[in-house]
């Protein structure tokens, strides 16, 4: 195609504009393709923007309209379906398409860096035969006969199986003309990609795989309800065995705490195939490899967190959402997109099924799977020898703690500890004590910015808030009083792990929070310290609830279960109960049978009891009810209308201004607004907070006036003195 002048360039350019701008083609240069890179004038910058759409009109002003610099691709850098999904999910979540590009894309690519080729090349049997006679040795006659059996291997994983090192082999084979390298298209045959062998299936996870195996190849939604420790990763495995052996692709997304180097072990102990593995933790040229592979089809499987919904893919296959309930899923700044929402669409759009699944399923996506839209399949046993454990409440009214501790609670560590065995105290608080209060006048140590609570911290000691990063000194002396009596109230990780040491001096005491564990690495050393099977105390945050796998612990002791009961937001009951099912699933995962002991001043508070006698299952169904009888998610939508500014007027007068006008330009039926109002956490980090919700029945109705409230938004000059920021399907109301 030769550029021409009625062709303008539809381009995202990386800033907040809700539009795509136009630009002319490079003079004598022929058209980029769509979803090429471009280098573009903006202002008085270059910028790296990426080709849409080539129009021939324009809305905008022919005759100021700019050529482009240059074309950075010749070749799409995102095929045609990725880019729509990039824009659906821009229009969605009303969030510029430019910026949402910028989110996910590698650093480097989104910095205009040529795309490199990291094809990868394996070694096949040339063809046609040489003259020559085919090698003496035995080894070298090995290697041809696998190669010609596997039609190519890598040296890699020639030298797996034949369990030594294959390049010396290839080099002298090479020489001879035998054998040849070539860039590698998926591999057909699905023998060479397993490793370890499969799992026999238990009857319930034969029934899962079968359901699953006979959808692959069109779009289906699948949610699997199946408790902690009952195949679920097994059936997993064996489907994207299957789809491996097609040629084609598994994505799989993980929660951000889950991936540990144990889950990505798990599968590439299983395959032989190229593995890539997107984490907060890569560099950012493992970032642009990764991507690369996933692209060109050389990866048959991409595991990663949030943002590898949006990978290249040149086969896909297959989508799994593991935790689907997990909140890490949702972005909670900038380009707030959910990334299970958006690899569903990513599935219907490709016609692949996708498979979510989880212990404690979000409301959401058993609403869909109970009416039919998703198809429900279940999981009730754990597999293999391990038995479910029992929970149990353990009454603080009749037995008042010491120091956070009841008496039943610490019998039942010695016991386990007697036993050789290893127990779990869950306790989502981290630092010493969550207040630093006097004595004397009752004033309490707080952070400025923030108005909240300080938490003492000891090792290292300081007051640290742990909703802006500030911290201080800790002080000696009262601010309001001056007398030297303040104290550390209520209990934190740091304070609970000393009381058990003191306790129990013969047993390490192991905590796990985010102060223990601030990396990948560290996180992993301390759950080998625990998964090396010594009998020890292990503390810890929601950091444990998840996805670990601890053979040894067989109690799980909780010692405050109950901030969620009577939590303000709607999603309290939920969270908890998917909390407290993850922890106590972490207990008898092995032949040592559990015990979940969860410390209450509630015991008989009706959902907790549903909670402890009937299962997640049960309790989820019934907060569904509830959920229906307030027209609450799934039964409704929200979209949430954020404002922030250091001055504490402003942000309720930018809300206020916004209700004004929704009312006036947008009353349609079925509409509610409920604000402004100060948020929960009306100060943070300096910045007073305020929000408006804007509720409705149906999504489209919210997507028009979402639209139409953003592009106002833009240009309300009262919006530009404060911070704002629309959510759509927000998790996160504080
Ligand atoms: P989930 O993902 O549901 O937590 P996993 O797939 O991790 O469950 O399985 C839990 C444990 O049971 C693992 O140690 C796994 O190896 C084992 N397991 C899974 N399926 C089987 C099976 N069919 N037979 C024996 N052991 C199994
Ligand atoms: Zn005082
Ligand atoms: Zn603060």
């Amino acid at each position: 195609m030769s550029a021409s002048v009625s062709s303008y360039l539809a381009i995202a350019v990386p800033c907040p504009l809700r539009r795509l701008l136009h630009y002319l083609p490079a003079p004598d240069q022929p058209l980029p393709p769509i979803g090429a890179r471009v280098s573009v004038p903006f202002g008085r910058q270059q910028v790296v923007g990426l080709l849409v759409r080539i129009d021939n009109t324009t809305d905008q002003d022919a005759s100021k309209l700019r050529a482009i610099a240059a074309v950075l691709d010749t070749a799409p850098l995102l095929d045609p379906p990725l880019l729509e999904c990039y824009l659906w999910a821009s229009q969605y979540y009303l969030h510029p398409i430019g910026l949402a590009l910028q989110t996910s894309l590698p650093p480097t690519l989104r910095a205009g860096k040529p795309l490199p080729d990291f094809t990868p090349l394996h070694w096949q049997v040339c063809t046609p035969p040489t003259a020559l006679p085919p090698p003496r040795s035995a080894r070298q006659k090995r290697v041809l006969e696998l190669l010609e059996r596997y039609q190519g291997l890598s040296s890699a994983e020639l030298s797996a199986l034949l369990e030594h090192p294959a390049q010396p082999l290839l080099k002298a084979l090479a020489a001879k003309h035998l054998v040849h390298q070539v860039p590698r298209t998926p591999p057909p045959d699905t023998a060479p990609l397993l490793k370890n062998a499969a799992l026999h299936f238990n009857d319930a996870q034969q029934k899962v795989f079968e359901a699953l195996r006979a959808s692959l190849g069109s779009f289906s939604c699948h949610l699997l309800e199946g408790i902690t420790g009952s195949g679920k990763t097994e059936i997993y495995l064996q489907l994207i065995a299957e789809v491996l052996a097609k040629g084609q692709q598994a994505l799989v997304l993980v929660p951000e705490i889950s991936l540990t180097p144990q889950t990505v072990a798990r599968f590439r102990e299983r395959f032989h195939c190229e593995i890539v593995a997107f984490h907060s933790g890569l560099s950012d040229k493992e970032r642009l490899a990764g991507w690369v592979k996933a692209r060109s089809g050389a990866a048959g499987i991409v595991i990663g967190t949030r943002s590898a919904v949006f990978t290249p893919l040149r086969q896909g296959g297959l989508f799994i959402i593991d935790e689907e309930h997990d909140d890490s899923y949702k972005q909670q700044e900038g380009f707030r997109y959910s990334a299970r929402d958006l690899a569903i669409w990513r599935a219907r759009q490709l016609r692949v099924p996708i498979l979510l699944g989880s212990a404690t399923p979000s409301l959401e996506s058993l609403n869909n799977a109970l009416s039919g839209r998703y198809r429900l399949h279940q999981l009730q046993q754990r597999a293999g020898q391990a038995e479910l454990p029992t929970l149990r409440p353990v009454d603080l009214r009749q037995q008042p703690p010491l120091e956070g501790f009841s008496q039943a609670l610490l019998q039942a560590l010695r016991r386990t500890l007697d036993k050789g065995e290893q127990a779990l105290i869950f306790l989502n608080r981290r630092g010493f004590a969550p207040m630093l209060r006097c004595q004397h006048c009752g004033w309490f140590a707080e952070c400025p910015r923030c108005e909240r609570a300080y938490t003492l911290h000891q090792q290292p000691s300081a007051l640290r808030c742990h909703h802006c990063d500030a911290q201080q000194r800790v002080l000696e002396r009262c601010a309001q009083c001056g007398a030297e009596q303040l104290s550390g109230e209520g209990l934190g990780t740091e304070r609970s792990a000393q009381l058990l040491q003191r306790e129990f001096p013969d047993f390490p005491v192991i905590r796990i929070d985010s102060d223990t564990a601030h990396n990948a690495g560290r996180l992993h050393e301390l759950v080998q310290t625990v998964q090396s099977g010594i009998p020890c105390v292990l503390v810890g945050t929601q950091m444990i609830a998840k996805g670990h796998h601890f053979p040894k612990v067989s109690l799980v002791g909780v010692l405050d279960a109950d901030s969620g009961l009577f939590s303000a937001d709607f999603r309290g009951q939920e969270n908890l109960g998917q909390l407290l099912t993850q922890v106590a699933g972490r207990a008898g995962r092995s032949d040592t049978p559990g015990t979940v002991l969860i410390q209450t001043w509630y015991p008989e508070h009706p959902a907790l009891l549903r909670l402890l006698r009937e299962g997640y299952g049960s309790f989820a169904r019934h907060l569904l009810q509830e959920r229906r009888q307030g027209a609450l998610p799934p039964f409704g939508h929200f979209v949430l209308l954020r404002a922030e500014a250091t001055q504490r007027e402003l942000p309720l007068a930018m809300l206020e201004a916004a209700r004004r006008w929704l009312a006036a330009e947008h009353a349609v039926p079925g509409l509610d607004c409920f604000g402004p109002m100060p948020s929960p956490y009306g100060k943070r980090a300096g910045r007073f907070r305020a929000q408006l919700i804007l509720q409705a029945a149906a999504r489209p109705t919210l997507q028009q006036v979402g639209k139409a409230l953003a592009t106002w938004l833009d240009t309300l000059p009262a919006a530009r003195k404060v911070r704002w920021a629309l959510d759509v399907d927000p998790l996160d109301f504080s």
